[in-house]
């Protein structure tokens, strides 16, 4: 396990290039979104010419790791996993004190993307590709899925772990190399990655990892002409622009983005599942999943008791320490972002909608970006509550007078992440699967929670077509070549 220097307490991480820790004059802070006095870690502050020596390095090691037999890259992913599931406790740690979910989601987001790492150990053996009938009966013909190169990897804040482990897993499952830049505002478990895939094996320079600004990290990746795809999960606004340029090179390029996710509530519904739901839904991980619930479209004969309903339960909410095992709700990301949300829940009060509850920054927990669940009702559809991703424990019900109504609603957004209806009607609940125009679609359950063995992403605004995780990630980390095999004619 790599040794860092410790500075106030918090260690200092270099960039993780051609397996070493490279340093930089220059460090930033990633301080605790729930107590902003405390400092997580300081952090390289990369730029242009760390990205360049990090593709050259990557570059280099794809001559060697796109031949490595696949059951070596297995074996690799499968110490990793062992080595994430030793250090779950210690990793569950830092990601919450880095990006402020409660330490049930921050151990279990470890755990999780273990799992995510064997999934893709096992991927390595299977089938990749092919095997045709020829026009020609002496032909032998075949299809084969060949890694695309260097891949350049650019992730969120949200899920600190996981995401960075669903794509560096396949990218290297399938022989390619990595040069990653994660978010800035919680980039420590990327490096945790690091450190574990070394020690689990993984020869220099297959896998590094790049700090510091967008504007000079992200750029130079998504413009090195070496880097043949880029996988990006983040906003819309960010992800339309890579999507330009990775186009005009000629890059692969995949991007997971925002949502704006539904819940329906039919008249008929459980009601005591549907509150659970709903409010799991809209407030784990203090609502800054891109699945999370932000909209409940309750059939109006129900809204004013499942309102009163939801209020109960978000009442019950323990808001406070992340790293208190009985704390339900941590902080949001940062200040910026708890002063952007109340800004939304100022102009918001200021319209037709009705605020039910929360939308504070209570007193007790100042030290920390806190704002406490918000519920607005009677929401508008074309408002920009019934709109806009907001991102922050935020939940407006917008009452609707019938299933038709219901469904209009659902699809009115630019995006199309995640959807859920909660009936007992088997024909709604098959309709609704039918019509509702996003990638993941639940009945009766939460609009959050993705498994790992299933492709996971959005339609409209939400994605770009493609799909991560499960069989779906061959898809964007391979590439296809067709071969025709004939005998020598003598
Ligand atoms: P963001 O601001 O778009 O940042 C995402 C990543 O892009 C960060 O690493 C950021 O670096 C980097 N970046 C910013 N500008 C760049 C540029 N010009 N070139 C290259 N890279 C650049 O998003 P965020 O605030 O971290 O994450 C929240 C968003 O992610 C929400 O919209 C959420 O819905 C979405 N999300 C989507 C999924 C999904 O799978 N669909 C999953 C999780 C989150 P810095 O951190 O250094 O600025």
């Amino acid at each position: 396990m790599a040794q860092h220097e410790l500075r106030d307490g918090a260690p200092v991480y270099g960039n993780y290039i051609n397996g070493e820790w490279v340093h930089t004059d220059a460090t930033f802070e990633v301080r605790n979104p729930a107590n902003r006095e405390e400092i997580v870690a300081h952090m390289a502050v990369g730029g242009p010419a760390d990205v360049t020596t990090a593709v050259d390095a990557a570059a280099e090691a794809f001559k060697t790791w796109s031949r490595t037999g696949a059951l070596e890259r297995a074996n690799i992913l499968y110490k990793a996993a062992d080595l994430l599931v030793q250090r779950s406790a210690e990793i569950g740690r830092v990601l919450t004190r880095e990006e402020g979910k409660t330490i049930k989601e921050g151990v279990g987001e470890a755990l999780r993307a273990a799992n995510i790492m064997r999934y893709y150990a096992g991927e390595t053996l299977q089938p990749n590709g092919d095997h045709y009938p020829s026009a020609n009966p002496k032909t032998m013909l075949y299809s084969v899925r060949e890694p695309l190169g260097v891949v350049g990897l650019i992730t969120p804040w949200n899920f600190p772990i996981a995401i960075p482990v669903w794509k560096t897993a396949p990218a290297i499952a399938f022989g390619n190399t990595v040069v990653f830049k994660p978010a800035s505002a919680a980039p420590v478990c990327a490096m945790l990655m690091a450190e574990i895939l070394e020690d689990a094996g993984l020869p220099k320079g297959v896998v590094n990892v790049v700090t510091g600004p967008a504007g000079g990290v992200g750029n130079a990746l998504v413009d090195d002409p070496r880097v043949a795809a880029i996988s990006f999960t983040g906003s819309g606004v960010v992800g339309n622009r890579i999507r330009i340029k990775a186009a005009n090179r000629g890059a692969k390029v995949q991007l997971e983005l925002g949502g704006k996710n539904p819940a329906i509530v039919l008249a008929d519904a459980d009601m005591t599942q549907a509150v659970q739901q709903v409010v799991a839904g809209a407030m784990n991980s203090t609502g800054q999943k891109c699945t999370a619930t932000s909209r409940a479209i309750v059939d109006r004969r129900i809204a004013a008791e499942f309102t009163d309903l939801l209020q109960q339960r978000l009442s019950t909410l323990v808001v406070g320490d992340p790293l208190d095992e009985a704390t339900q709700m941590g902080p949001l990301i940062d200040d910026a972002s708890a002063d952007r949300l109340m800004k939304e829940i100022a102009a918001a009060k200021e319209t037709d909608a009705q605020h039910v509850m929360g939308g504070d920054r209570p007193d007790e927990l100042a030290q920390g970006a806190f704002v406490t669940p918000t519920l607005f009702t009677n929401v508008s559809s074309d408002s920009r509550m019934g709109q806009e991703e907001y991102f922050g424990p935020l939940l407006g019900v917008i009452p609707v007078d019938d299933m038709d109504e219901a469904m209009d609603v659902a699809n009115s957004v630019k995006y199309g992440l995640s959807a859920s209806i909660f009936t007992r009607d088997l024909g709604k609940a098959m309709r609704f699967a039918r019509e509702i125009q996003a990638g993941m679609v639940h009945i009766n359950s939460e609009t959050a929670g993705a498994e790992y063995q299933l492709p996971f992403g959005g339609y409209k605004g939400s994605s770009s077509y493609s799909r991560e995780q499960g069989k779906a990630a061959v898809e964007f980390y391979t590439q296809t070549k067709t071969v025709f095999m004939d005998e020598p004619l003598a």
